[in-house]
């Protein structure tokens, strides 16, 4: 039995005075300050790992001024505030161990789109993708690129200055601020805009902290011009923190933004901006080259550049080979064919722009003419055409972060150095020296990055559990600051300073005391997220050795409980989980909540932090041995006091994974394959040897066997269970929204009609050629039990296609079970079940499962418990028929018909070449099948029919399922393939989704279909 957790830290005294008068003082904003928010808060992408004392969510400006205001009051004044967006930041930019302050929550309103004039007024939460897609009907976007745009917030790119592929073109995040509010850190709101000399005057006058503020900057800019001139570096990236370099616009207007811009939250809070608006480019190319060599490619870049590209990003051989492993190859890799001499060692994305596809073409036959001459270490180039290739091959590279954290092993790419700018022309003899320093130490590493603007992205492979390796973060950072400065470059090219500010006196020299002083202006108690960028006169700048890392807490883990727990340790925090758009399936239960605790990053940070406590409380891996009988009043006794609010740190995990839809979007899309639904199931076995279970957790658990049983009656059934009394009491239990059996019985239903049941006997007894014709479909609780007229459907079009479908014998797949992490008795119904289902596939005949999500338990959760040669293949229906492609009458010149398809989450996630099977064969029964990007359902099995979860579960059906079903033009030809997205469309949106084998059978069944009896004819098929 594991023992009740007590993390121990609790929020200093100070800081719980402080939210209790906030409260009082009437901030309408939320609170979080459990164990559990603290440590999902404390983590961003860098190494670092720092537990804020709570987290502030504002709901407006006005909440801003009341922390700002409070914190500013003497007896506060040691109290310290980080702002915080999306968390993307790689080097602790937002992290604190005082209050964090989230503008992201409720702060995330697109107020204003002026088309016309091309500019947008946002709330600083707002995601930068987001921003785009509700500008994209105007032909605009917001320009400043940078790789987590899905995630990163505009308050968060002001502040880090943000840029990335594309900036030659469009210049920094600062470049596209016109105007934005900020809150000071005493409570005073100011528009900062640019100034005439005459409102400068003015606002100098003011006997406020805005008119102290511009008084200091305006001395500043008078006094040192020149040492403003010669200290801040010329490139065309480089965070530089306090840009006075801008201070004036280019018509002499005084411009406080431009400080604002990359103060990384030290010196004021952003709350709106006014943001400029960018044409979209009309036509674009991108030139995929090819290169025997990285530095091949580096030293063409400036050749490249000069072929008047938009932009250009470089990738090398081991990022390539990840992005190989990646579901989004799929979509690239007939742009990266290999060589003769094998993968290509380096390559350089070039982009191309141009207002008309003539002039597009003009440019590329220039471009290709001039590689017709060929250059050093160049091997071969495609070209990518149009809006749609250059999509999939700029996500592909924006992907790279994140595959580099997927290398194997316990050495994982870590961000410390890996933002460096430094001239173009120098990179390449940069990149030699900066190598160099990496193979010495015996480091692996991959490389990628901007070689238009000289940045280059390098993790350096580390394990950061081991304190030795930790020890490397300062040597190398150390010599990388050296070698940038040779070179002359910038350590913070791109990302900001966060921990590493402690290098700024040394890079500044002289000019750094007057940033002590603007520092000193804004934020005189150095309150602003203090230790980075400046600190005011006498005060040092955090050092980057003194903050605690993740690695530190990782390493009081054993060795031998991490090795069973990697699916959660190794999230690197790149939070390509909170991708903002609603038509994506990565995590409904974030999007639906907006609590940070709900995603695959806070669970897998509360999973860390809980086997961390465990540790402590020296529990070891028996203490999860399976729940026995001795140990059942102890058990009451646990759950008693759990219910009369006795604190177990477990508890707050519990929620967090109770949340979990078990979707497994975050296995498929995480690019760390994060498992939450594995390490979940394994959380909650542990959970219950210490609290009793739920009833509703057994009867779950036993449904798959129960079934079979009710379908003898289904009526009787139906009408025992779906009255008022039966409603309440599956209410009283948990359940709610449960659905109606069907009426038809399979198997009788089967016979009559006359197919059989499959058994290895008779499998065996049949001829080769019937062998080949014959398939077992593998049937699941759910689609067998209450839509048995699927399963009909299914064997009747594959009968209509001339194969002889026959049926396993039901055994329970057992997923129920694993998803309730009862995974002794998962592993008893699986092995039962592959045994059976080995037996079949030893014959020889293919086995086919119609249901994706109880489908793919057979590749995913079935050899993970019983190994992987205990497991024969299951296909999906369309793998199947993809696989006899040639055999299927073919359809493709009847009339054409298009029908949508709105794939399972798990299906489309974890199966994507799977997913795009389907429109292949589609295609081949006259139907253009067009895969509808859509989040998720909100159902996923049981969670639907959870009393406690069906609100989110409402929730999460109005983000994507509940617009898409609602469009008239959409409704009568849409297929869902999951039963349980059939069933919530259906209790939702009053839709009855068809499966796409249906629409199929449709086809075929149209008499009218000449073509269709011709190829009947033809193939011998059975009309
Ligand atoms: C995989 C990956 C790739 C990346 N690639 C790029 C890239 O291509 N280009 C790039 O520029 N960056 C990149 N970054 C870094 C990061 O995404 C950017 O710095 C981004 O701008 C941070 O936005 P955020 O909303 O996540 O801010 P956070 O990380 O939450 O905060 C960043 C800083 O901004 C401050 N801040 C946030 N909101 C406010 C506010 N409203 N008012 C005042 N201060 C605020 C915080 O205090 C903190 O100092 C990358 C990060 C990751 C994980
Ligand atoms: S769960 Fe995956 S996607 Fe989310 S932060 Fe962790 S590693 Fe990144
Ligand atoms: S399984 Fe689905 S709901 Fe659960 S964490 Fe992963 S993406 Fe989110």
């Amino acid at each position: 039995m594991i023992p009740a957790l007590d993390p121990a830290a609790q929020p200093a005294s100070l800081a719980v005075e402080f939210l209790a008068e906030l409260q009082l003082r009437g901030f309408e904003g939320d609170i979080a300050q459990t164990h559990a928010d603290r440590t999902v808060f404390a983590t961003d992408n860098s190494i670092y790992q720092l537990a804020p004392q709570a987290i502030l969510f504002p709901r407006h400006e006005l909440d801003v001024v009341r922390i700002a205001k409070l914190g500013a009051e003497p007896r506060f004044s040691t109290l310290t505030f980080a702002p915080r967006g999306g968390g993307t930041g790689t080097n602790g930019q937002s992290l604190t161990d005082g209050l964090c302050v989230d503008l992201s929550r409720h702060m995330n309103a697109i107020l204003e789109v002026n088309a016309e004039e091309g500019w947008a007024r946002v709330q600083a939460g707002v995601v930068k993708d987001q921003l785009n897609a509700a500008v994209a009907q105007h032909g605009l976007f917001f320009a400043p690129e940078l790789s987590p745009s899905n995630r990163a917030t505009i308050g968060g790119m002001i502040a880090t200055d943000a840029s990335g592929q594309g900036s030659v073109l469009y210049g920094k995040t600062r470049d596209h601020v016109q105007e934005l509010h900020a809150v000071f850190m005493d409570g005073t709101e100011w528009v900062s805009r640019p100034l005439s000399p005459v409102e400068l005057a003015t606002a100098k006058g003011r006997n406020d902290r805005v008119g102290h503020v511009l008084r200091v900057l305006d001395r500043i800019r008078q006094e040192d011009g020149e040492l403003i001139a010669a200290s801040f570096p010329k490139l065309n990236r480089c965070v530089t923190g306090y840009d006075l370099v801008h201070l004036c616009d280019c018509h002499g207007r005084f411009d406080l933004s431009a400080v604002l811009c990359g103060a990384e939250g030290t010196l004021a809070f952003v709350t709106e901006a006014k943001v400029r608006l960018t044409p979209v480019p009309r036509c674009t190319a991108l030139l995929n080259i090819r290169y025997e060599s990285f530095d091949a490619a580096l030293r063409d870049a400036a050749t490249l550049m000069q072929l008047q590209a938009a932009s250009s990003e470089t990738i090398d051989a081991t990022v390539l080979a990840l992005a190989r492993q990646d579901a989004i190859w799929l979509q690239v890799r007939g742009y990266f064919p290999d060589d003769a001499e094998g993968p290509a060692q380096g390559v350089n994305i070039v982009e191309f722009v141009a207002p008309e596809p003539a002039a597009l073409e003009t440019q590329l036959a220039l471009v290709e003419a001039a590689l017709a001459a060929g250059g050093a270490g160049r091997r071969g180039y495609t070209v990518a055409r149009g809006a749609d290739a250059a999509a999939a091959i700029w996500t592909m590279r924006k992907k790279s972060v994140g595959l580099l954290g997927n290398m194997q092993g316990e050495r994982r790419p870590m961000p410390f150095v890996e933002d460096t700018v430094v001239p173009p022309e120098n990179l390449a003899d940069y990149i030699r020296e900066f190598r160099a320093a990496l193979d010495r130490r015996g480091l692996v590493y991959g490389m990628f990055g901007h070689v238009d603007a000289g940045c280059l992205h390098v993790r350096p492979a580390l394990d950061m559990k081991d304190a030795a390796q930790e020890k490397l973060v300062r040597e190398i950072t150390d010599e990388v600051f050296e070698l940038t400065r040779k070179y002359k470059g910038v350590l913070w090219g791109e990302h900001g300073k966060g921990f590493r500010s402690e290098y700024v006196p040394a890079f500044f020299g002289p000019l750094y005391p007057r940033m002590q002083e603007i520092k000193a202006a804004f934020d005189p108690h150095n309150q602003l997220n203090p230790g980075k960028i400046a600190s005011p006169p006498g005060l040092a700048l955090t050092r980057l050795d003194s903050v605690p890392t993740r690695g530190q807490a990782d390493r009081q883990i054993p060795i031998a409980v991490r090795q069973q727990n990697q699916d959660s340790l190794h999230c690197n925090g790149n939070a390509a989980c909170f991708n903002f758009d609603p038509d994506d399936a990565m995590c409904p239960s974030w999007k639906a909540t907006r609590d940070r605790k709900h995603s695959p990053k806070g669970r897998a940070s509360l999973m860390r932090e809980w086997l961390r406590l465990l540790t402590a409380a020296h529990a070891d891996n028996a203490s999860i041995r399976p729940v026995r009988w001795v140990d059942l009043p102890a058990r009451v006794r646990n759950t008693w006091q759990a219910r009369r609010g006795q604190a177990d740190f477990s508890h707050e995990v519990k929620d967090a994974m109770d949340g979990c839809l078990s979707c497994k979007s975050c296995v498929g899309q995480c690019p760390i394959k994060v498992d939450v639904p594995a390490f979940r199931s394994r959380f909650l076995e542990a959970y219950h040897t210490r609290y009793l279970r739920p009833p509703k957790d057994l009867l779950v658990a036993g449904l798959e066997a129960l079934l079979p049983l009710t379908a003898r009656a289904p009526r009787l059934v139906n009408a025992l269970t779906h009255n008022r009394v039966a409603r309440d009491a599956a209410r009283v239990l948990g359940l709610t929204a449960l659905p109606q059996l069907s009426t038809t019985n399979l198997q009788s239903e089967l016979t009559r009609r006359g197919f059989a049941e499959a058994s290895p006997a008779a499998l065996q007894g049949l001829s080769d050629a019937q062998r080949r014709r014959c398939v077992v479909v593998v049937q699941d609780a759910f689609t067998s039990h209450y839509e048995s007229d699927v399963v009909l459907d299914f064997f009747e079009l594959l009968h209509r296609l001339g194969f002889e479908p026959r049926w396993a014998p039901f055994l329970p797949n057992g997923k129920p079970q694993h998803v309730l992490g009862l995974l002794g008795r998962f592993r008893r119904t699986a092995a039962r079940n592959a045994a059976m289902l080995r037996a079949l596939a030893d014959t020889g005949v293919d086995l086919v499962g119609l249901d994706p999500s109880m489908t793919l338990t057979y590749r995913a959760e079935y050899p993970k418990a019983l190994g992987a040669d205990a497991v024969p293949q299951v296909a999906l229906p369309q793998e199947w028929l993809a696989q006899r492609l040639d055999e299927l009458p073919d359809l493709q010149s009847a009339p054409r018909r298009t029908w949508k398809l709105l794939p399972h989450c798990t299906e489309r996630t974890n199966a994507p070449a799977a997913t795009s099977a389907w429109v292949k064969v589609a295609r081949r029964f006259g139907l253009d099948l067009e895969i509808v990007a859509s989040g998720c359902c909100g159902m996923a099995g049981l969670y639907g029919h959870e009393v406690a979860n069906r609100k989110t579960s409402e929730s999460i059906y109005a983000l994507s399922w509940g617009p898409i079903l609602q469009d008239p033009d959409h409704l009568d030809r849409i297929t869902a393939t999951g039963y349980s997205c059939r069933c919530q469309a259906k209790l939702m949106g009053g839709v009855r989704l068809s499966h796409p084998v249906q629409v199929m059978l449709q086809v075929l069944k149209q008499p009218s279909s000449v073509r269709l009896s011709r190829a009947v004819g033809e193939l011998g098929l059975k009309p």
